[in-house]
């Protein structure tokens, strides 16, 4: 069986693992720790289920009920609510509906005791435990389990809201293979996913160069810099640091893994029910409306199911119609593009390592407490 032509067939959501019935299928890493499926011939019985239910290259289920989509921007009424979110805090509003009813809610957080190096999906059964997953992890996040786990309290019925990229969104609906009334997903819109082992390798020299083990971090810090500014925070000996090293390689593309450049999502037939981003162009759609640089979301209706909860979670935002704006985000468009530099990136990547890569693709000179102290000692002779 053949199940990969082109690695950018496949978007790494291990479906093709999970409804193996034979188990011949085992995800493993490339180079730059993104996931694809290896087939044990052995074990392999040719029974095509893998393929069949791959989303992303048979074409993924697409979910028309509202089309268009309805429209919203928004903020959650409480400060550090929006503050501690990526845009304006709308996944807090929508997924506290569902813990309310004693659902479950799966997003993205880091792995225990793996110091931040593992972005994966998990799950939250209070608010607390749910909190983990605001803010967005500009990395790919494995999956693991998180399917079966869905379909098994699906079928214990209990709510749940599933939250991740278009991809992960179109995979699920795949694997289950049908409409369950109690499951509400909710997708992002996505530039693209990085690479988890460029995301290890810049944690790994963050720590050399500030002589410590990071405690805290932040992709964005918005507090400090702006909603709008791009750059990684990081907390090492209680000192925060900020750089853009990660950020600058994320909106470069070159990490970004090779399914996205012809992601299948980028268009306005969302997968989830409900849709949120950052509102860009919010200057235009709703002048002077939130003008303070501290995160607004906008959220896209496109189910009934996503109307009902939608409505439910009003009650903590503040919220503005905005139906029928022409968004300007490209990846409701087009998928992100495939940057000039992408193969000579890998290449230089895999031939003269991560540290290489930074001071070619960025503008960061890599300095160890070492360096400094010889430095200091040159100065001082
Ligand atoms: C890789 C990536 C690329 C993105 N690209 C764009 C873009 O081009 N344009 C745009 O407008 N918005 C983009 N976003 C979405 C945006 O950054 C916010 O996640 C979104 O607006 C939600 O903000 P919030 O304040 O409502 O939620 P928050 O409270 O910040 O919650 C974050 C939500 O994102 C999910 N999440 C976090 N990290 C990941 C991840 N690695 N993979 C899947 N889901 C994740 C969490 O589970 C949670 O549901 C991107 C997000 C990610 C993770």
């Amino acid at each position: 069986m053949e199940l990969l032509k082109d690695k950018a067939d496949c978007c790494g959501c291990r479906t093709c693992e999970k409804v193996c019935p034979q188990n011949a299928i085992t995800m493993i890493e490339d180079e730059g720790g993104f996931l694809y499926p290896h087939i044990d011939e052995k074990k392999c019985v040719d029974c095509g289920l893998c393929l069949k239910k791959c989303a992303f290259q048979s074409g993924y289920p697409k979910r028309k009920e509202f089309q268009p989509y309805y429209a919203y921007g928004c903020r959650h009424k409480k400060e550090h609510v929006y503050k501690k979110s990526r845009s304006g805090g709308a996944f807090v509003a929508i997924s506290s509906r569902i813990l309310e009813k004693k659902g479950i809610v799966f997003g993205v957080g880091y792995e225990e005791g793996s110091r931040f190096r593992r972005i994966i999906h998990k799950s939250a059964e209070t608010k607390h435990d749910r909190n983990e997953f605001c803010g967005s992890k500009y990395v790919q996040s494995d999956l693991g389990d998180t399917f079966l786990s869905v379909k098994e309290n699906l079928k214990a019925g209990r709510k749940v809201l599933f939250s991740g990229t278009g991809c992960q969104i179109g995979a699920l609906h795949s694997y289950l293979g049908k409409e369950y009334s109690d499951l509400y997903t909710i997708d992002i819109i996505c530039h693209s996913t990085p690479s988890p082992q460029i995301w290890k390798d810049f944690l790994d020299l963050r720590e050399k160069e500030l002589g410590g083990e990071v405690t805290a971090l932040n992709f964005r810090n918005k507090n400090r810099f702006g909603w709008k500014a791009h750059r990684e925070t990081l907390t090492v000996n209680g000192k925060s640091k900020s750089s853009r090293i990660f950020a600058a390689l994320f909106s470069k593309s070159v990490m970004s893994r090779p399914s996205c450049f012809k992601c299948a999502y980028t268009n306005k037939n969302r997968p989830g029910d409900i849709t949120i981003a950052d509102f860009w162009g919010h200057e235009k759609a709703i002048p002077g409306k939130w003008d303070d640089d501290k995160g607004i979301s906008l959220v896209l209706i496109n189910t009934y199911r996503g109307q009902l909860l939608w409505e439910e979670a009003k009650k903590d935002l503040e919220w503005i119609d905005v139906t029928g704006y022409p968004f300007r985000h490209h990846n409701l468009k087009h998928p992100t593009k495939y940057p000039e530099i992408y193969e000579e990136f890998w290449k230089d990547y895999k031939e003269n390592g991560f540290e290489y890569c930074i001071e070619k693709y960025t503008k960061h000179k890599i300095t160890f407490p070492d360096d400094e102290e010889a430095n200091k000692s040159e100065d001082s002779k």
